[in-house]
């Protein structure tokens, strides 16, 4: 059975203070841990701090983003291997709001992979269409695209360090979330399609998180879904509360 991994994703929000508070409320209420994976994903000028507030504790660490170069002259840039080095295990890679105001294609999420691969980090690799794909019946099209792009020349054995999160653009930030249907028949796709390109034991052993204005009160009944193994959470991973609320809906 796959472990539930909820995911929290607080992009460009907090400031240092108030990121280990959150870092360290999330800490104290998940305890000695639980059957389900959690990591945060904090703004890069905050990783290294919060790193000490979860190093040893049952919270992983994550960045949302990398470049996919060791090091060199990218001004701006942070390299995976960096990201290691500041103790993260997880990186955010294609969220919407990068290929929607960055320009990432299929092409850069897929060097982006590979290299963080490389660098030691497991990858959560975001896709999801739009309101418009959907309403013109190319939710299932977008999904292929961004699966056989991002996911090009990934072995089987890579993929166990990957994780996918299932993000309808249209549900991202706006308050209106997938219905578990809506979420399983997209998750039940995605992994369809996983295991024509890695072969049926990866798309089976690989976790599917969903995201898109995933709440406490919505949570139980998306991670229900046979295919929802998780969710990768923005807004509500800002309280501690609302977060650990939803971690508490992927126990079984
Ligand atoms: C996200 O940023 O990945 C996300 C799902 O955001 P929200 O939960 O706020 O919709």
């Amino acid at each position: 059975m796959r472990k539930k991994f909820i995911a929290g994703n607080w992009k460009m929000n907090t400031r240092s203070i108030d990121g280990e508070l959150l870092a360290a409320d999330v800490v104290k209420g998940l305890g000695s841990g639980s059957n389900v994976t959690v990591a945060v994903c904090p703004p890069f000028p905050f990783l290294a701090r919060i790193a000490q507030v979860v190093k040893g504790t049952s919270v992983a660490l994550g960045a949302q983003n990398c470049y996919p170069k060791d090091d060199g002259a990218f001004t701006g840039e942070v390299s995976p291997a960096m990201l290691v080095d500041v103790g993260c295990a997880y990186v955010i890679i294609g969220h919407s709001e990068r290929r929607q105001f960055f320009h990432d294609t299929n092409d850069f999420v897929n060097a982006k992979v590979h290299a963080a691969l490389k660098a030691g980090l497991q990858v959560i690799l975001c896709i999801g269409e739009t309101l418009d794909d959907r309403k013109s019946n190319r939710t299932e099209a977008v999904l292929d695209a961004q699966l056989t792009g991002s996911l090009a020349k990934i072995t089987s054995v890579e993929l166990a360090k990957m994780v996918i999160a299932y993000e309808p653009v249209w549900a991202i930030g706006t308050g209106v979330n997938a219905t578990p249907q809506q979420a399983q028949d997209a998750h039940a796709f995605v992994r369809r399609r996983v295991a024509q390109l890695c072969g049926d034991a990866a798309a089976h052993a690989l976790v599917i998180q969903y995201g898109g204005s995933v709440k406490p009160d919505n949570a139980a009944t998306l991670l229900n879904q046979p295919d929802v193994d998780g969710a990768l959470v923005g807004g509500a991973s800002l309280k501690a509360d609302d977060f650990l609320a939803i971690v508490r809906a992927g126990v079984r």
